[in-house]
Formats: C-alpha cells, structure tokens, sequence
C-alpha cells in the first residue's frame, strides 16, 4: 500500500503549527516558515540545527536506505563516529521506524523518506551520499535511483544479484557523474589490509594455496528466499571468501568448481543452497579451497606460501579479529571497520580520488559469484569471462 510518510508528516507538523501561531497558511512550507518565524518545535530546531552543524563542518550528509539489522545495529552508530561524513536521512517504509530514528539521531524531518518519494531526494542539498541497505535484489533499482538523482552511492554486498544489473549501476553513476562504491567494510580493517601486504608483497614467498571459509548457524527471512536474496550462503557469506582470495594474492581467479553441501533442512533450503564447497584456481597454480554455509558455523582466511603461512581467524566479523603467522600473532588495534569505510568514501569524493572498493569491484564478485553457481549445477569447471 502507498504510505506518503512525508505527507503525513507535513499535516501533523502543520497541525502544530496552526495551533501555536494561530495562523492558517495552508499552503506554506512548514518547514522552512515555521522555522523562520520561531514557531518550530524545540525538537525541529535541535534537528535542524545539529544537522546545519554537522555540514558546516564540511561533513558530507549520508541517507540510509532501509532501516534492518544492519543499519540500525552498524552503520547509524558508526555514523556518529565518523570525521567526514554523518547521518543525515533516512529512507524507510515504516513510519515508526522514522520516528524512532528521527528522535534518536535528531533528523530533521525533510531529511524522512520513503520509497514512493525517495526519487524527491535530488531536491536536497543535505543529502550527499545514498546508502543502500536493502536486500540484494533491491540493490540495483536504488542504486539507479540514487544515482538518476545525483547522489554518489554506497551500496552493501553483494552488489547485485546479476552481472548485468551491476553493469548498469555502474553506468547509471557513470552517467550522473557520481561515485559508487560497495560496502567492502574488511578492507578498511588493519588485520585484512595485513592480510593484502603479506601476500601481495610475497613476504613468505610466493602464495601456493588459500583457504577461506564463512559460515553461521541459522538464518532467517529474505536470506532463504531467492528472489530477494539472489541465493543462498555465497551471496550472502562466501562473497568475503571470494573477497579474502582476490585480496590476500592481488589476483583474479580463472575458473571455479563447486559442490553443494546435503541439506539438513529441506523445507527451510528449499529455495537456496545450505552448504556450498568451491574452489578457484588462480594464475601461477595458486588454488583458492572455500566453504560458505548457512548451518555450519566457521570464519577462516588462511594464505600458505612458500616460506610460510598467515591466517585470521575469527575473520569475517566486524570486531574481535585475531591474526597469526608463521612468526607469531598479529596485534593491531580494534577499529571501526564502518566507520572508516564511510569516512574513507566521503574523503574520496572531496578529494576527487577513486574509491579502493568501487562498482567495478563488486560487479567481477558478482560474474565469480555467478559462475560457482553455474560450476554448482553443472558439476562442471568453468571458466570467469
Ligand atoms: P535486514 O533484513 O535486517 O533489513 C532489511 C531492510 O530492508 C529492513 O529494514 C526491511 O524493512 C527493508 N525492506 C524493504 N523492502 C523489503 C522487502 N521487500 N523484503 C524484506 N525487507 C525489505 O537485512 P540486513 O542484515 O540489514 O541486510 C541488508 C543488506 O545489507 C543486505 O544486502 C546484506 O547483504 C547487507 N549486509 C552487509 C553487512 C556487512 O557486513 N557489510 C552486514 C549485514 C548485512
């Protein structure tokens, strides 16, 4: 059902109005008069001050679209840690949830969308960077939309749930002169950027085989619905697996294998995969093993190379990571890997340089992604394009 959030909002916010100026200016901008002639609320002008606040502070103003696990539990938080960026808007379908975060966070209401008139978004200066939080096969109409309104994206993993859809993401912000980057939180974080130097720079030798597993007992919802999720597990999980590979040799896989795990559960997998085995075989003979599941729980990036070997484990998480090597363990400070991924893509925009997680990154995930689970179905090797 259509529910114009905004509309209802204007219409109690008039309400107030009216009855504490006792003027009927029925066709006026509520926001803007009452504000200029002192007859906001306490809260609206709080809202709107700190907001005023944030972008006199050069900080670029992020809209979240959809408020789930992710954006209420990670990123509205992280948000009030970062230099370079801030929450500004939100885009929801639940009105509650609007008003909870609006108080929350203190959004001022013109910054409350949802997703009949997130298109109205262009017309707000405060809103620099959009960022789609919604499940996978939503990514790509928001990103477009985002992107025909003129903000740069972020969007969160997996891009997309085809190859095709990433490529026109990434030419709808080729188009609108805008960024887009994908939410690749781990390369931000000083364990996996450890994991990047040691193998990229061959520090013990050159790498002969990875192993990469991601998996977590249970799960819910969209995830096991396939038209939402675009599949099971590995777009879910096995992606930082693929991640992991590409980052921790600095290289591009050439084919995949890949068997599914049994099913536990028939009822619950029925529409995506459980368990999923693959393996990736890179130049140089170097071998990618991996597992994702989604009963299974297990976290590894393991490198061996030639005089020695590198690990995380747990790996995948946003806090409590733990390195070791052939020499001993690794000891770097926790960070707030969303944080610095935000503040990270809100310095590349000011500063005019490339995001290291752009479009283009995503959408080579997504043609891997595809064709494990081709070499799924077909039992066959096959080769990435
Ligand atoms: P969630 O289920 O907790 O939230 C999804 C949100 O989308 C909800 O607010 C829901 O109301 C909204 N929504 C809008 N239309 C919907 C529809 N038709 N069906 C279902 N929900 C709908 O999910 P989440 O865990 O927040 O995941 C959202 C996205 O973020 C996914 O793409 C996921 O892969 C990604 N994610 C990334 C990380 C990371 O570490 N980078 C972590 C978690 C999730």
């Amino acid at each position: 059902m259509y529910t114009n959030y905004n509309f209802d909002r204007y219409t109690r916010r008039k309400f107030i109005y009216d009855f504490s100026c006792n003027v009927g200016f029925a066709a006026l901008a509520i926001n803007g008069l009452a504000a200029t002639m002192g007859c906001g609320t306490n809260t609206e002008e709080k809202q709107e001050e700190k907001s005023g606040n944030q972008k006199a502070q050069n900080k670029l103003g992020i809209a979240l679209v959809g408020l789930g696990g992710y954006s209420s539990g990670e990123l509205a938080p992280a948000l009030q840690e970062t230099e370079h960026c801030y929450l500004a808007g939100i885009v929801t379908g639940t009105p509650e949830k609007a008003e909870k975060w609006q108080k929350q966070y203190d959004i001022p209401g013109k910054n409350i969308y949802n997703y009949q008139n997130f298109d109205s978004i262009k017309d707000n200066p405060d809103i620099d960077i959009v960022y789609v939080v919604l499940p996978n096969s939503m990514h790509a109409e928001y990103t477009i939309r985002a992107a025909k309104a003129a903000k740069h994206v972020i969007c969160e993993k997996p891009m997309a749930v085809s190859v095709e859809e990433c490529e026109n993401m990434i030419a709808a912000s080729r188009e609108a002169g805008k960024m887009l980057s994908i939410g690749y939180r781990l390369h931000f974080d000083p364990y996996h950027l450890e994991m990047m130097r040691l193998g990229q720079k061959k520090v013990y030798g050159a790498i002969k085989k990875i192993k990469a597993d991601n998996g977590m007992d249970g799960t819910s919802g969209w995830r096991l619905d396939k038209k939402l999720s675009g599949g099971g597990p590995l777009m879910d999980l096995g992606v930082y697996c693929i991640q992991g590979a590409r980052y921790t040799t600095g290289l591009e896989p050439i084919a995949v294998t890949a068997q599914e795990g049994p099913k536990t559960d028939k009822e619950m997998f029925k529409d995506v995969e459980e368990t999923l085995f693959w393996q990736m075989e890179f130049p140089g003979g170097i071998k990618a093993e991996c597992m994702c599941s989604y009963s299974k729980g297990t976290n590894l990036l393991r490198a061996e190379a030639e005089k020695g070997w590198f690990e995380l484990s747990p790996t995948y998480a946003y806090r409590g990571l733990k390195g070791k090597t052939a020499e001993g363990e690794m000891n770097f400070p926790g960070v707030n890997q969303q944080a610095r991924q935000m503040d990270d893509f809100a310095k590349a925009i000011k500063d005019k340089r490339p995001t290291p997680v752009p479009g283009e990154m995503g959408l080579q995930d997504v043609k891997i992604l595809t064709a494990i689970y081709k070499a799924m179905e077909t039992g066959k090797r096959v080769e990435i394009s």
